[in-house]
Protein backbone atom coordinates (compact mmCIF):
# COMPACT_ATOMS: atom_id res chain seq x y z
CA UNK A 1 0.00 0.00 0.00
CA UNK A 2 1.59 3.48 -0.69
CA UNK A 3 2.39 5.83 2.20
CA UNK A 4 -0.55 8.45 1.61
CA UNK A 5 -3.15 5.74 1.97
CA UNK A 6 -1.36 3.67 4.43
CA UNK A 7 -1.28 6.67 6.59
CA UNK A 8 -5.07 7.73 5.80
CA UNK A 9 -6.17 4.05 6.47
CA UNK A 10 -4.68 4.15 10.21
CA UNK A 11 -6.01 7.68 10.73
CA UNK A 12 -9.39 6.61 10.49
CA UNK A 13 -8.61 3.21 12.53
CA UNK A 14 -6.92 5.56 15.42
CA UNK A 15 -9.64 8.04 15.02
CA UNK A 16 -12.90 6.45 14.77
CA UNK A 17 -15.90 8.87 14.93
CA UNK A 18 -14.21 11.95 13.30
CA UNK A 19 -15.45 12.49 10.36
CA UNK A 20 -14.44 16.37 9.48
CA UNK A 21 -10.97 15.35 10.22
CA UNK A 22 -11.15 12.40 8.18
CA UNK A 23 -12.38 14.92 5.60
CA UNK A 24 -9.62 17.74 6.07
CA UNK A 25 -6.83 14.86 5.71
CA UNK A 26 -8.23 13.41 2.88
CA UNK A 27 -8.17 16.15 0.77
CA UNK A 28 -4.46 17.31 2.35
CA UNK A 29 -2.63 14.40 2.09
CA UNK A 30 -4.21 13.52 -1.59
CA UNK A 31 -3.03 17.37 -2.61
CA UNK A 32 0.65 16.31 -1.29
CA UNK A 33 1.22 13.25 -3.17
CA UNK A 34 3.94 14.35 -5.79
CA UNK A 35 5.81 15.99 -2.81
CA UNK A 36 5.54 12.91 -1.25
CA UNK A 37 7.15 11.14 -4.86
CA UNK A 38 10.23 13.39 -4.53
CA UNK A 39 11.10 13.16 -0.78
CA UNK A 40 11.14 9.24 -0.13
CA UNK A 41 12.66 10.88 3.43
CA UNK A 42 9.40 11.71 5.04
CA UNK A 43 7.87 8.01 4.95
CA UNK A 44 11.51 6.94 6.52
CA UNK A 45 10.77 9.85 9.07
CA UNK A 46 7.56 8.94 9.30
CA UNK A 47 6.50 12.62 8.41
CA UNK A 48 2.72 12.46 7.84
CA UNK A 49 1.92 10.11 10.88
CA UNK A 50 3.65 13.07 12.80
CA UNK A 51 2.27 15.38 10.60
CA UNK A 52 -1.56 14.21 11.63
CA UNK A 53 -1.04 13.56 15.57
CA UNK A 54 -1.82 16.79 17.24
CA UNK A 55 0.75 17.36 19.60
CA UNK A 56 -1.29 18.05 22.23
CA UNK A 57 -5.09 18.15 22.81
CA UNK A 58 -6.56 19.46 26.30
CA UNK A 59 -10.50 18.81 27.10
CA UNK A 60 -11.53 20.27 29.58
CA UNK A 61 -14.35 20.67 31.73
CA UNK A 62 -16.42 24.66 31.66
CA UNK A 63 -19.20 25.10 34.11
CA UNK A 64 -21.34 27.98 34.43
CA UNK A 65 -24.29 29.82 35.66
CA UNK A 66 -26.93 31.65 34.05
CA UNK A 67 -29.31 34.44 34.85
CA UNK A 68 -31.86 31.97 36.23
CA UNK A 69 -28.87 30.59 38.65
CA UNK A 70 -29.28 27.54 36.49
CA UNK A 71 -25.79 25.69 36.65
CA UNK A 72 -24.61 24.39 33.18
CA UNK A 73 -21.73 22.77 31.90
CA UNK A 74 -19.87 22.93 28.94
CA UNK A 75 -17.13 21.11 27.00
CA UNK A 76 -14.02 23.09 26.44
CA UNK A 77 -11.65 21.98 23.54
CA UNK A 78 -7.63 23.26 22.41
CA UNK A 79 -5.72 21.24 20.13
CA UNK A 80 -2.37 22.43 19.96
CA UNK A 81 -1.44 20.59 16.80
CA UNK A 82 1.80 21.76 15.13
CA UNK A 83 4.17 24.18 16.84
CA UNK A 84 7.27 23.39 14.05
CA UNK A 85 7.16 27.10 12.99
CA UNK A 86 6.24 28.93 15.42
CA UNK A 87 3.63 29.06 18.27
CA UNK A 88 0.26 27.33 17.97
CA UNK A 89 -2.49 30.01 16.62
CA UNK A 90 -5.70 29.61 15.36
CA UNK A 91 -9.16 30.48 16.23
CA UNK A 92 -11.85 29.30 19.53
CA UNK A 93 -15.47 28.44 18.14
CA UNK A 94 -18.98 28.52 20.46
CA UNK A 95 -20.93 26.60 18.58
CA UNK A 96 -22.99 23.41 19.83
CA UNK A 97 -22.07 21.67 17.04
CA UNK A 98 -18.41 21.75 18.22
CA UNK A 99 -16.87 18.20 19.17
CA UNK A 100 -13.18 16.96 18.68
CA UNK A 101 -13.41 15.98 15.15
CA UNK A 102 -14.21 19.83 13.86
CA UNK A 103 -11.95 21.31 16.12
CA UNK A 104 -9.06 19.02 14.67
CA UNK A 105 -10.25 19.61 11.48
CA UNK A 106 -9.75 22.84 12.03
CA UNK A 107 -6.56 22.78 13.68
CA UNK A 108 -5.20 20.81 10.66
CA UNK A 109 -5.98 22.99 8.20
CA UNK A 110 -4.83 25.88 10.45
CA UNK A 111 -1.43 24.59 10.12
CA UNK A 112 -0.70 25.15 6.54
CA UNK A 113 -2.94 28.24 6.35
CA UNK A 114 -0.73 30.11 8.65
CA UNK A 115 2.22 28.76 7.00
CA UNK A 116 1.01 29.78 3.39
CA UNK A 117 0.87 33.16 5.45
CA UNK A 118 4.82 33.19 5.49
CA UNK A 119 4.47 34.15 9.26
CA UNK A 120 6.32 32.57 11.80
CA UNK A 121 2.93 30.94 13.26
CA UNK A 122 2.08 27.14 14.35
CA UNK A 123 -1.52 25.91 13.78
CA UNK A 124 -4.06 24.93 16.79
CA UNK A 125 -7.60 25.22 17.53
CA UNK A 126 -10.05 25.48 20.53
CA UNK A 127 -13.48 26.18 20.95
CA UNK A 128 -16.83 24.72 23.12
CA UNK A 129 -20.49 23.18 22.74
CA UNK A 130 -21.75 26.79 24.45
CA UNK A 131 -24.22 28.45 22.28
CA UNK A 132 -24.06 32.29 22.60
CA UNK A 133 -26.85 32.75 20.42
CA UNK A 134 -29.99 33.67 23.09
CA UNK A 135 -27.69 34.76 26.04
CA UNK A 136 -27.24 37.58 27.78
CA UNK A 137 -24.34 39.85 27.91
CA UNK A 138 -23.87 38.14 31.74
CA UNK A 139 -24.16 34.69 30.83
CA UNK A 140 -21.50 35.10 27.60
CA UNK A 141 -19.21 36.54 30.28
CA UNK A 142 -19.64 33.80 33.10
CA UNK A 143 -19.40 31.29 30.82
CA UNK A 144 -16.30 33.03 28.74
CA UNK A 145 -14.46 33.68 32.45
CA UNK A 146 -15.04 30.00 33.25
CA UNK A 147 -13.37 28.85 30.04
CA UNK A 148 -10.36 30.80 30.50
CA UNK A 149 -10.08 30.16 34.18
CA UNK A 150 -9.03 26.47 32.57
CA UNK A 151 -7.51 27.64 29.11
CA UNK A 152 -5.09 30.23 30.75
CA UNK A 153 -2.26 27.85 32.02
CA UNK A 154 -2.00 26.68 28.18
CA UNK A 155 -1.58 29.56 26.43
CA UNK A 156 0.99 32.40 25.91
CA UNK A 157 2.07 35.51 23.81
CA UNK A 158 4.72 32.94 22.72
CA UNK A 159 2.90 29.04 23.47
CA UNK A 160 -0.29 29.51 21.49
CA UNK A 161 -2.49 32.39 21.13
CA UNK A 162 -5.81 32.45 20.28
CA UNK A 163 -8.56 34.12 18.44
CA UNK A 164 -12.07 34.32 17.28
CA UNK A 165 -14.18 32.41 15.04
CA UNK A 166 -17.62 31.46 14.59
CA UNK A 167 -19.48 32.90 17.70
CA UNK A 168 -16.47 34.40 19.25
CA UNK A 169 -16.12 38.15 18.62
CA UNK A 170 -15.21 41.24 20.16
CA UNK A 171 -17.24 40.58 22.76
CA UNK A 172 -16.16 37.28 23.70
CA UNK A 173 -12.53 38.10 23.64
CA UNK A 174 -12.74 41.09 25.35
CA UNK A 175 -13.92 38.83 28.50
CA UNK A 176 -11.89 36.24 27.53
CA UNK A 177 -8.69 38.86 27.66
CA UNK A 178 -9.94 40.35 30.68
CA UNK A 179 -9.82 36.94 32.58
CA UNK A 180 -6.53 36.27 31.38
CA UNK A 181 -5.00 39.07 32.21
CA UNK A 182 -6.45 38.58 36.14
CA UNK A 183 -5.20 35.47 36.60
CA UNK A 184 -2.44 35.73 34.65
CA UNK A 185 -1.52 39.43 36.31
CA UNK A 186 0.20 40.19 32.90
CA UNK A 187 -1.07 42.69 29.62
CA UNK A 188 0.55 40.61 26.69
CA UNK A 189 -0.82 39.63 23.34
CA UNK A 190 -1.88 36.62 24.26
CA UNK A 191 -5.39 36.72 22.22
CA UNK A 192 -5.65 38.04 18.70
CA UNK A 193 -8.68 40.20 17.88
CA UNK A 194 -8.66 42.52 21.23
CA UNK A 195 -10.36 45.63 21.41
CA UNK A 196 -8.30 48.78 19.86
CA UNK A 197 -8.49 50.34 23.45
CA UNK A 198 -6.37 47.19 24.53
CA UNK A 199 -3.92 46.35 21.96
CA UNK A 200 -5.76 45.25 18.76
CA UNK A 201 -4.68 45.87 15.64
CA UNK A 202 -6.83 48.16 13.04
CA UNK A 203 -8.58 45.99 10.33
CA UNK A 204 -8.29 42.87 12.02
CA UNK A 205 -12.18 42.79 12.19
CA UNK A 206 -12.20 42.80 8.21
CA UNK A 207 -8.71 40.72 7.29
CA UNK A 208 -10.50 37.56 6.30
CA UNK A 209 -13.28 38.91 4.39
CA UNK A 210 -11.21 41.49 2.51
CA UNK A 211 -8.35 39.09 2.16
CA UNK A 212 -10.65 36.54 0.56
CA UNK A 213 -11.88 39.11 -1.70
CA UNK A 214 -8.06 40.26 -2.26
CA UNK A 215 -7.27 37.07 -3.41
CA UNK A 216 -10.17 36.51 -5.61
CA UNK A 217 -9.03 40.00 -7.17
CA UNK A 218 -6.14 38.48 -8.09
CA UNK A 219 -7.10 35.71 -9.59
CA UNK A 220 -9.56 37.36 -11.65
CA UNK A 221 -6.43 40.22 -12.90
CA UNK A 222 -4.22 37.47 -13.55
CA UNK A 223 -7.42 36.36 -15.98
CA UNK A 224 -7.78 40.04 -17.32
CA UNK A 225 -11.30 40.63 -15.47
CA UNK A 226 -12.08 42.09 -12.19
CA UNK A 227 -14.88 42.68 -9.81
CA UNK A 228 -16.99 45.15 -11.55
CA UNK A 229 -20.22 44.13 -12.86
CA UNK A 230 -20.10 40.62 -11.68
CA UNK A 231 -22.45 39.00 -9.43
CA UNK A 232 -21.81 37.58 -6.29
CA UNK A 233 -23.52 35.08 -3.91
CA UNK A 234 -21.90 34.96 -0.30
CA UNK A 235 -23.18 32.81 2.13
CA UNK A 236 -23.27 33.60 6.26
CA UNK A 237 -23.72 37.28 7.56
CA UNK A 238 -21.21 37.12 10.32
CA UNK A 239 -17.82 38.84 10.22
CA UNK A 240 -16.28 36.77 6.95
CA UNK A 241 -19.26 37.38 5.14
CA UNK A 242 -19.94 41.34 6.15
CA UNK A 243 -16.52 42.30 5.37
CA UNK A 244 -16.27 40.00 2.06
CA UNK A 245 -19.60 42.04 1.09
CA UNK A 246 -18.10 45.30 1.60
CA UNK A 247 -15.03 45.04 0.01
CA UNK A 248 -16.24 43.25 -3.30
CA UNK A 249 -19.04 46.03 -3.03
CA UNK A 250 -16.35 48.36 -3.31
CA UNK A 251 -14.66 46.98 -5.95
CA UNK A 252 -18.08 47.40 -8.16
CA UNK A 253 -19.49 43.80 -7.80
CA UNK A 254 -23.52 43.47 -7.01
CA UNK A 255 -23.73 40.83 -4.10
CA UNK A 256 -27.69 39.62 -4.61
CA UNK A 257 -27.33 37.36 -1.91
CA UNK A 258 -26.35 36.18 1.52
CA UNK A 259 -27.76 33.75 4.70
CA UNK A 260 -27.90 33.05 8.44
CA UNK A 261 -28.47 29.68 9.46
CA UNK A 262 -32.16 29.82 9.40
CA UNK A 263 -32.81 31.07 5.57
CA UNK A 264 -31.49 33.36 3.07
CA UNK A 265 -32.19 37.01 1.71
CA UNK A 266 -32.20 37.61 -2.08
CA UNK A 267 -32.44 41.29 -3.35
CA UNK A 268 -31.99 41.61 -7.22
CA UNK A 269 -31.36 45.27 -6.51
CA UNK A 270 -27.73 44.32 -4.54
CA UNK A 271 -27.73 43.71 -1.03
CA UNK A 272 -27.76 46.66 1.34
CA UNK A 273 -24.54 46.02 3.73
CA UNK A 274 -25.81 49.11 6.35
CA UNK A 275 -29.29 47.15 6.54
CA UNK A 276 -27.41 43.59 7.03
CA UNK A 277 -24.98 45.12 9.87
CA UNK A 278 -27.86 46.69 11.49
CA UNK A 279 -29.35 43.08 12.33
CA UNK A 280 -26.40 40.79 12.80
CA UNK A 281 -23.10 43.38 14.27
CA UNK A 282 -26.30 45.75 15.97
CA UNK A 283 -29.18 43.80 17.18
CA UNK A 284 -27.54 40.12 17.21
CA UNK A 285 -30.79 39.67 14.58
CA UNK A 286 -31.69 37.37 12.03
CA UNK A 287 -31.45 37.93 8.37
CA UNK A 288 -35.08 37.07 7.63
CA UNK A 289 -35.84 40.95 9.26
CA UNK A 290 -33.63 42.24 5.93
CA UNK A 291 -36.84 41.15 3.68
CA UNK A 292 -39.22 42.86 6.16
CA UNK A 293 -37.37 46.33 5.96
CA UNK A 294 -35.90 46.44 2.23
CA UNK A 295 -38.76 46.90 -0.19
CA UNK A 296 -38.55 44.24 -3.10
CA UNK A 297 -36.09 41.63 -0.73
CA UNK A 298 -37.35 38.51 -0.42
CA UNK A 299 -36.45 35.68 2.33
CA UNK A 300 -36.70 31.70 2.16
CA UNK A 301 -36.22 29.20 5.00
CA UNK A 302 -33.24 26.77 5.10
CA UNK A 303 -30.31 27.69 3.07
CA UNK A 304 -29.48 25.44 0.62
CA UNK A 305 -31.31 27.36 -1.88
CA UNK A 306 -29.25 30.45 -1.89
CA UNK A 307 -26.99 28.37 -4.54
CA UNK A 308 -29.72 27.82 -7.27
CA UNK A 309 -29.10 31.64 -7.55
CA UNK A 310 -27.00 32.13 -10.67
CA UNK A 311 -23.86 34.35 -10.18
CA UNK A 312 -20.63 34.40 -11.21
CA UNK A 313 -18.39 34.31 -8.27
CA UNK A 314 -19.91 32.34 -5.15
CA UNK A 315 -18.00 33.64 -1.54
CA UNK A 316 -19.08 30.64 0.98
CA UNK A 317 -18.18 32.03 4.34
CA UNK A 318 -20.53 30.38 6.63
CA UNK A 319 -19.40 26.93 7.88
CA UNK A 320 -17.90 23.30 6.64
CA UNK A 321 -19.66 21.28 3.98
CA UNK A 322 -22.20 24.25 3.14
CA UNK A 323 -21.86 23.55 -0.73
CA UNK A 324 -22.17 19.70 -1.56
CA UNK A 325 -22.10 18.03 -5.02
CA UNK A 326 -25.68 18.98 -5.80
CA UNK A 327 -25.08 22.63 -4.88
CA UNK A 328 -21.79 22.52 -6.73
CA UNK A 329 -23.29 21.24 -9.68
CA UNK A 330 -26.35 24.23 -9.81
CA UNK A 331 -23.36 26.91 -9.41
CA UNK A 332 -21.74 25.53 -12.20
CA UNK A 333 -25.03 24.83 -14.67
CA UNK A 334 -25.77 28.38 -13.79
CA UNK A 335 -22.36 29.62 -14.91
CA UNK A 336 -20.39 30.10 -11.73
CA UNK A 337 -16.53 30.60 -12.70
CA UNK A 338 -14.84 31.71 -9.43
CA UNK A 339 -15.46 30.10 -5.79
CA UNK A 340 -13.36 31.36 -3.12
CA UNK A 341 -13.95 29.97 0.42
CA UNK A 342 -14.33 32.29 3.07
CA UNK A 343 -15.13 29.36 5.66
CA UNK A 344 -13.40 26.83 6.53
CA UNK A 345 -14.16 23.53 4.22
CA UNK A 346 -17.16 25.05 3.20
CA UNK A 347 -16.99 22.80 0.20
CA UNK A 348 -17.32 18.97 0.26
CA UNK A 349 -14.53 16.39 -1.68
CA UNK A 350 -17.36 15.88 -4.30
CA UNK A 351 -18.08 19.55 -4.52
CA UNK A 352 -14.59 20.69 -5.19
CA UNK A 353 -14.25 17.68 -7.67
CA UNK A 354 -17.29 19.32 -9.82
CA UNK A 355 -16.00 22.69 -9.68
CA UNK A 356 -12.30 21.80 -11.03
CA UNK A 357 -13.89 19.36 -13.24
CA UNK A 358 -15.92 22.16 -14.53
CA UNK A 359 -12.99 24.34 -15.16
CA UNK A 360 -13.75 26.57 -12.13
CA UNK A 361 -11.19 28.50 -10.62
CA UNK A 362 -11.09 27.00 -7.22
CA UNK A 363 -9.57 29.42 -4.11
CA UNK A 364 -9.65 26.41 -1.22
CA UNK A 365 -10.11 27.61 2.49
CA UNK A 366 -6.47 27.60 3.72
CA UNK A 367 -5.09 30.36 1.14
CA UNK A 368 -8.15 32.34 0.15
CA UNK A 369 -9.26 33.04 4.53
CA UNK A 370 -5.76 33.38 5.22
CA UNK A 371 -6.14 36.86 5.93
CA UNK A 372 -7.52 37.00 9.73
CA UNK A 373 -4.95 35.07 11.12
CA UNK A 374 -1.93 36.94 8.51
CA UNK A 375 -3.48 40.04 10.32
CA UNK A 376 -3.71 38.03 13.98
CA UNK A 377 0.23 37.89 13.43
CA UNK A 378 0.30 41.69 12.33
CA UNK A 379 -1.70 41.99 15.86
CA UNK A 380 1.25 39.90 17.34
CA UNK A 381 3.85 41.78 15.59
CA UNK A 382 2.17 45.34 17.36
CA UNK A 383 1.72 44.32 20.39
CA UNK A 384 5.45 43.23 20.89
CA UNK A 385 7.03 46.40 19.64
CA UNK A 386 4.36 48.37 21.56
CA UNK A 387 3.87 50.30 18.16
CA UNK A 388 0.57 50.06 16.14
CA UNK A 389 0.09 51.42 12.66
CA UNK A 390 -2.87 52.59 10.41
CA UNK A 391 -5.78 50.85 9.00
CA UNK A 392 -4.26 51.65 5.77
CA UNK A 393 -0.71 49.91 6.95
CA UNK A 394 -2.01 46.93 8.13
CA UNK A 395 -4.79 46.82 4.86
CA UNK A 396 -1.98 47.21 2.67
CA UNK A 397 0.21 44.06 4.40
CA UNK A 398 -2.67 42.25 4.18
CA UNK A 399 -3.39 42.91 0.47
CA UNK A 400 0.55 42.24 -0.20
CA UNK A 401 0.35 38.37 1.86
CA UNK A 402 -2.86 37.44 -0.32
CA UNK A 403 -1.49 38.16 -3.66
CA UNK A 404 1.50 36.19 -2.55
CA UNK A 405 -0.09 33.71 -1.41
CA UNK A 406 -1.93 33.56 -4.74
CA UNK A 407 1.37 33.54 -6.58
CA UNK A 408 2.99 30.97 -4.18
CA UNK A 409 0.16 28.40 -4.47
CA UNK A 410 -0.09 28.75 -8.36
CA UNK A 411 3.52 28.53 -8.12
CA UNK A 412 3.20 25.31 -6.12
CA UNK A 413 0.90 23.90 -8.78
CA UNK A 414 2.89 24.32 -11.54
CA UNK A 415 6.47 23.09 -10.36
CA UNK A 416 4.65 19.61 -9.25
CA UNK A 417 2.77 19.12 -12.21
CA UNK A 418 -0.84 19.89 -11.12
CA UNK A 419 -1.41 23.47 -12.92
CA UNK A 420 -4.55 25.20 -11.68
CA UNK A 421 -5.59 22.67 -9.10
CA UNK A 422 -4.93 24.98 -6.08
CA UNK A 423 -5.91 22.76 -3.38
CA UNK A 424 -3.05 20.77 -4.15
CA UNK A 425 -1.11 24.03 -4.62
CA UNK A 426 -1.61 25.49 -1.39
CA UNK A 427 -1.70 22.21 0.49
CA UNK A 428 2.25 21.87 -1.05
CA UNK A 429 3.23 25.38 -0.49
CA UNK A 430 2.05 25.50 2.83
CA UNK A 431 3.25 21.88 3.63
CA UNK A 432 6.93 22.10 2.21
CA UNK A 433 7.77 24.59 5.28
CA UNK A 434 6.50 22.76 7.76
CA UNK A 435 8.20 19.75 6.73
CA UNK A 436 11.31 21.20 6.57
CA UNK A 437 11.33 22.87 10.08
CA UNK A 438 9.92 19.17 10.93
CA UNK A 439 13.31 17.48 9.57
CA UNK A 440 15.17 20.20 11.56
CA UNK A 441 14.28 19.17 14.67
CA UNK A 442 14.24 15.59 14.62
CA UNK A 443 12.11 12.98 15.85
CA UNK A 444 10.09 15.23 18.05
P1 LIG B 1 -19.57 34.33 12.71
O1 LIG B 1 -20.05 33.62 13.92
O2 LIG B 1 -19.31 35.77 12.77
O3 LIG B 1 -20.62 34.08 11.51
C1 LIG B 1 -20.98 32.80 11.09
C2 LIG B 1 -22.09 32.94 10.09
O4 LIG B 1 -22.36 31.66 9.51
C3 LIG B 1 -23.40 33.40 10.72
O5 LIG B 1 -24.15 34.11 9.77
C4 LIG B 1 -24.09 32.07 11.04
O6 LIG B 1 -25.50 32.16 11.12
C5 LIG B 1 -23.67 31.24 9.84
N1 LIG B 1 -23.67 29.82 10.17
C6 LIG B 1 -23.02 29.20 11.18
N2 LIG B 1 -23.27 27.89 11.16
C7 LIG B 1 -24.12 27.68 10.13
C8 LIG B 1 -24.76 26.54 9.60
N3 LIG B 1 -24.57 25.33 10.14
N4 LIG B 1 -25.55 26.71 8.52
C9 LIG B 1 -25.75 27.91 7.98
N5 LIG B 1 -25.17 29.05 8.44
C10 LIG B 1 -24.37 28.91 9.50
O7 LIG B 1 -18.28 33.51 12.22
P2 LIG B 1 -17.13 33.99 11.24
O8 LIG B 1 -17.68 34.87 10.19
O9 LIG B 1 -16.00 34.44 12.07
O10 LIG B 1 -16.68 32.59 10.60
C11 LIG B 1 -17.28 32.04 9.44
C12 LIG B 1 -16.39 31.00 8.83
O11 LIG B 1 -15.12 31.60 8.48
C13 LIG B 1 -16.03 29.82 9.72
O12 LIG B 1 -15.88 28.65 8.92
C14 LIG B 1 -14.68 30.21 10.29
O13 LIG B 1 -13.94 29.08 10.71
C15 LIG B 1 -14.06 30.88 9.09
N6 LIG B 1 -12.96 31.78 9.38
C16 LIG B 1 -13.13 32.87 10.19
C17 LIG B 1 -12.09 33.74 10.41
C18 LIG B 1 -12.25 35.01 11.19
O14 LIG B 1 -11.32 35.82 11.18
N7 LIG B 1 -13.38 35.26 11.81
C19 LIG B 1 -10.75 33.48 9.86
C20 LIG B 1 -10.70 32.35 8.96
C21 LIG B 1 -11.77 31.53 8.77
P3 LIG B 1 -26.22 32.50 12.51
O15 LIG B 1 -26.12 33.98 12.66
O16 LIG B 1 -27.61 32.00 12.30
O17 LIG B 1 -25.48 31.74 13.57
Amino acid sequence: MQYVERVLEQLKEKNPNEPEFHQAATEILNGLRPVIARHPEYERTALLERFVEPERVILFRVPWVDDGGNVHVNKGYRVQFNSAIGPYKGGLRFHPSVNLSIIKFLGLEQILKNSLTGLPIGGGKGGSDFDPKGKSDGEVMRFCQSFMTELCRHIGQDTDVPAGDIGVGGREIGYLFGQYKRIMNEHVGVLTGRGLSYGGSLARTEATGYGLVYMVEEALGCRGDGFAGKRVIVSGSGNVAIYAVEKAQALGAKVVAMYDSNGYVYDKDGIRLDVVKQIKEVERGRIREYAERVKGAEYHEGCKGIWSIPCDIALPCATQNEIDGGSAQLLVKNGVKYVGEGANMPTTLEGISVFQQAGVVFLPAKAANAGGVATSALEMAQSSSRLFWTFEEVDAKLKNIMVNIYHNMDAAAREYGVEGDYVAGANIAGFLKVAEAMMAHGIV
